[in-house]
């Protein structure tokens, strides 16, 4: 079967789904999307992802074309047309078709746009043997110009990084903000863990607040593990015992080096082991 791509409230088999060249996403980034995982039939934290998708939307002065409850349904709606049970979900809203020119008023019809597919984002063993990472030389977008707590759909800042990273052999990189201090990866927020406790950059650091973060420290603490959301420094990062990463697409992956020194043992550390288990728990097992 191919796959079914929702556009604007229609269902399009894949090679039909087609926008316009003069959509204002494709000619200036201008728009906001999500990344949505399901496990078994179940969206994880649905109404979560919708409201920073709304969030991220009214901070661009986008206005949606649905109503939060429909925007669920058109996902569930979609997810099930597609038959997909345990899947990655991505929406997209986009400013609409407009002329050439960056004034939003130019444009009509914001386009709501609904992907449903299949993602593995690393290699299934470097979730037991954890990832290498260097430090990008680019600095994650300063929040007074684009706030990195809008999910929009100008990624270039992180996709410089990215480059960055595989320039170097590595899967992620690590993004300083504009004060040098440790915000996230291109793709995932950061964790520590130093003596037992728990520490990942504070929410006024310059990232995303990713929803697999909130889920994480949600589960440290119900685990009894202290968490603590700081400011921290590469020296922070170089002298943990364990550094984790999460989100969405990578779920929990555990990071062994960066910037050329071990990290710790140099393998997954206990506290991040145990935090994959009580994630996959979460997410696979009973909720
Ligand atoms: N930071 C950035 C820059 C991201 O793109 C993502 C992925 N959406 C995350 C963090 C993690 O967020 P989440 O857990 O909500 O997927």
């Amino acid at each position: 079967m191919s796959p079914k791509v929702y556009i604007g409230g229609k269902l399009y088999d894949k090679a039909d789904a087609k926008i316009s060249v003069f959509d204002h996403g494709l000619l200036y980034g201008d728009g906001v999307f999500e990344g949505i995982r399901s496990y078994s039939g179940k969206v994880f934290r649905l109404a979560q992802h919708v409201d920073r998708l709304f969030d991220s939307a009214r901070a661009i002065h986008l206005e949606i074309p649905l109503s939060r409850e429909q925007m669920a349904r058109a996902i569930e709606d979609t997810l099930a047309a597609n038959k997909l049970t345990d899947a990655y979900i991505r929406v997209v809203v986009t400013r609409g078709a407009g002329s050439l020119g960056l004034d939003p008023r130019r444009t009509t019809d914001p386009q709501v746009i609904i992907i449903t597919d299949q993602i593995s984002l690393y290699p299934e063993e470097l979730y037991e043997h954890g990832l290498k990472i260097i430090t990008a030389g680019t600095t994650r977008n300063h929040p007074n110009a684009l706030n990195p707590r809008i999910k929009s759909l100008n990624y270039l800042n992180n996709i410089l990084a990215k480059i960055e990273g595989t320039n170097a052999g590595c899967l992620e990189a690590l993004m300083l903000n504009h004060k040098g201090e440790v915000a996230e990866c291109t793709g995932d927020n950061i964790f520590l863990v130093s003596r037992g406790v728990v520490h990942t950059p504070s929410k006024d650091s310059g990232i995303l607040e990713g929803i697999t973060r909130d889920a994480v420290i949600e589960l440290a603490r119900a685990a009894n593990y202290a968490v603590v959301e700081r400011t921290m420094d590469r020296y922070d990062v170089y002298t943990a015992d364990e550094c984790f990463l999460t989100g969405t697409a990578a779920e929990l992956i555990p990071v062994v080096e960066c910037d050329g020194r071990t990290i710790g043992s140099g393998r997954p550390g206990p506290v991040t082991k145990d935090l994959h288990k009580r994630f996959h728990g979460l997410v696979r097992g009973d909720r």
